[in-house]
C-alpha cells in the first residue's frame, strides 16, 4: 500500500454476530469512511444486491481474478470463496478515506501481514448460545451450513489475540458507537495531526 492517508479497519466476528448491520449503522453516524465491497461466489441471499453487497461470481471468475493478484486477501469459507478487491481498498485509502474491511479471520490475519498498522477489530455477541439462536432463526441457510459455521466461529475465536479491539454486540447502536469511538480516536493520533502544530 503507497502513500497511504486513511486507516484500515479489519472487522471480524462470527457469522450472525450483526456485522453488517452494526457497520450500516456506523455509516449513518460517521464521513469519510468507506466500507470494501467483496467478491464471493457464494450464491445471493434473498435482498442481496450485486455491487452493494457483493460481487457475486462463479469460482472460474474468482480464480482467474486471483490469478491477476487483484485481492488485498481472499479466503475460503465453509465452500464459497470470499475476497477483498485491492485496487477500490488502495484507491479509497489515497484518497484519505477510512476503509473498513468486513472479513473472516483467516483474511483478517493476512491483511495484517500485509499491513501490518491496521487495525483489528473482533464483534462478539453476548454469548455463543446467542449467536447459535441468531444463526437458525434467521432461517438463510440449512442446517450443515448453520453448523459449519458455529465450528468456524469456534475457530475464530482461538485467533482473538492477535486482535487489537473486542465489541460485543448486545446493542446495534451501542457497539456501532464503539466501533466510531475507535475510528475518530485513530483520527487524532500524532502522525496526522502535526500539520496542526503553527
Ligand atoms: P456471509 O456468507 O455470511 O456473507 O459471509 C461469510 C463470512 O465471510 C463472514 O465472516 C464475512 O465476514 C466473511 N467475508 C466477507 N467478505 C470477505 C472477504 O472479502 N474476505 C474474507 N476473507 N472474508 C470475507
Amino acid at each position: 500500500m503507497s502513500n497511504k492517508c486513511g486507516e484500515l479497519f479489519v472487522v471480524t466476528g462470527p457469522s450472525g454476530v450483526g456485522k453488517a448491520t452494526v457497520l450500516g449503522r456506523l455509516m449513518k453516524n460517521i464521513d469519510n469512511v468507506y466500507v470494501s465491497i467483496s467478491a464471493t461466489t457464494r450464491k445471493p441471499r434473498e435482498g442481496e444486491i450485486h455491487g452493494k453487497h457483493y460481487f457475486f461470481m462463479e469460482r472460474g471468475e474468482f480464480e482467474k481474478l486471483i490469478k491477476d493478484d487483484r485481492f488485498l486477501e481472499y479466503a475460503e469459507y465453509v465452500g464459497n470463496y470470499y475476497g477483498t478487491p485491492a485496487a477500490s481498498v488502495e484507491e479509497m485509502l489515497n484518497q484519505g478515506k477510512d476503509v473498513i474491511l468486513e472479513i473472516e479471520a483467516q483474511g483478517a490475519l493476512k491483511v495484517k501481514e500485509k499491513c501490518p498498522d491496521c487495525n483489528m477489530l473482533f464483534i462478539i455477541p453476548p454469548s455463543f448460545s446467542d449467536l447459535e439462536f441468531r444463526l437458525r432463526s434467521r432461517g438463510t441457510e440449512t442446517d450443515e451450513v448453520i453448523n459449519k459455521r458455529l465450528e468456524k466461529a469456534k475457530n475464530e475465536y482461538t485467533f482473538i489475540d492477535k486482535y487489537d479491539y473486542i465489541v460485543v454486540n448486545d446493542d446495534i447502536d451501542k457497539a456501532a458507537d464503539e466501533i466510531r469511538c475507535i475510528i475518530m480516536a485513530s483520527r487524532f493520533k500524532t502522525e496526522k495531526r502535526k500539520n496542526l502544530m503553527r
